[in-house]
């Protein structure tokens, strides 16, 4: 039986919490790492350690006590999951690819020797380098500086526009990326089981909050032209099969003003921009991920029907208690799902839950998700 398996969880966040409600679906057996019991995932499981994912010992002791080990961020301590490894621990994805990815600097470089197309780049020790190769006329603004480790959703990338803006270098050991001319920002999902088998979801196309660096609408599919689409899911199987992943590799990408296609990052793990495969695909990323663990068929990732992703933001200048306001109005329209992620303060632009909305068509769908971004706001 499936359910005898005991599955280990890194990290207790929204992706985790969403991860044990597919789990759930088939009864396995999951057990989620992360600080606190506020995080969302002690909320759907009471199989839930409380410590840091990045201790040693406290990620060891939870590999030792399951079968199989995956992760739902990347800050894991990778120690722990090589010696889980060679121990003989199933680990998804392989700490390698873990490895390679967590580090913004070796992960383009990986790019750079597999003819993977992305941008230039840099790589660079602290701010006083970036300024010392500026003066010397080596790297011109307009660029992009990006922390090698634990940058997420926007922090930890300084997009310097002009010399004036060099006060805002991080002081990090970095990469500075050429500035894009981005026409579109897309993501794709593939997975990959331990045949090699790859099934690949269609594209999706990120929007972004104007100011705050996360996406604020996410539509899916993506409108792009057919050929491009195919070019992107080739892309993708590549890029999985060149990083050897058993599990899931979701690909951010730019399609830039000149129509070339540029790997921006990748991530080995369930992804935001996957949020709307629990509704409108036939297999949600979360499903597929546990498939692939457990060695089953992989699941038909094809679309049902068109969607739009919201994210919801903690309101700006609202910190503590969340409330919400306007769930009403919003879950009075047909196929608005809602979810809330649980977590127990609100913070400017933190994710707090998203919504996705289905129609026939994308462009009802966006009227819709535009109403529920206006209306639904997440409040102290
Ligand atoms: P994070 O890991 O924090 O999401 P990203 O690498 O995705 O960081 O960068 C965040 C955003 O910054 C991207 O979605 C894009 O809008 C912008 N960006 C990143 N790299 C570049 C680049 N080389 N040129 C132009 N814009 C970029």
């Amino acid at each position: 039986m499936i359910s005898n398996t005991r599955i280990g969880i890194l990290g207790g966040g929204q992706l985790g919490k969403m991860l044990v409600q597919a789990g759930s679906r088939w009864d396995l057996d999951m057990w989620v790492m992360d600080k606190d019991l506020t995080y969302p995932a002690a909320k759907v499981t009471n199989q839930f350690i409380i410590g840091d994912f990045k201790d040693q010992d406290l990620v060891y002791q939870l590999g030792q006590h399951v079968d199989m080990l995956t992760i739902e961020i990347e800050t894991i301590n990778l120690e722990a999951l090589i010696k889980l490894e060679s121990e003989g621990k199933e680990i998804y994805p392989s700490p390698k690819a873990i490895g390679i990815i967590k580090d913004k600097g070796l992960q383009k470089t990986f790019y750079k020797d597999h003819q993977i197309p992305t941008s230039s780049f840099e790589l660079v020790e602290n701010a006083t380098e970036i300024r010392a190769l500026v003066e010397a006329g080596k790297i011109q603004p307009p660029f992009v500086q990006k922390a090698r480790r634990e940058g997420y959703d926007g922090r930890g990338v300084q997009i310097i526009n002009s010399k004036s803006d060099l006060h805002l270098l991080l002081d990090v050991q970095s990469v500075i990326e050429e500035k894009v001319a981005i026409e579109k920002e897309l993501a794709v999902i593939a997975a990959r089981n331990n045949k090699g088998e790859i099934a690949t979801y269609d594209p999706v196309e990120m929007v972004f909050h104007p100011t705050a660096n996360l996406v604020e609408y996410l539509v899916a599919p993506a409108n792009i032209a057919t050929d491009v689409k195919y070019k992107i899911q080739t892309l993708a199987k590549s890029i999985i099969e060149q990083f050897e992943i058993v599990g899931l590799l979701a690909i951010e990408l730019f399609i830039t003003k000149g129509g070339e296609l540029l790997v921006n990052e990748v991530a080995p793990r369930p992804h935001n921009s996957g949020h709307h495969t629990i509704e409108a695909c036939r297999t949600s990323q979360y499903e597929q991920l546990l498939r692939v663990m457990l060695d089953l068929p992989l699941g038909d990732p094809s679309i049902l029907r068109p969607a739009v992703m919201v994210n919801l933001l903690g309101e700006p200048d609202h910190h503590g208690e969340t409330y919400y306001e306007g769930l009403e109005k919003c879950l009075g329209l047909k196929d608005v799902f809602l979810h809330l992620y649980g977590k127990a303060e609100t913070r400017p632009f933190r994710k707090m839950g998203h919504a996705t909305i289905l129609d026939h068509d994308l462009q009802p769908a966006m009227e819709k998700a535009k109403f529920v971004r206006q209306t639904l706001k997440v409040v102290s």
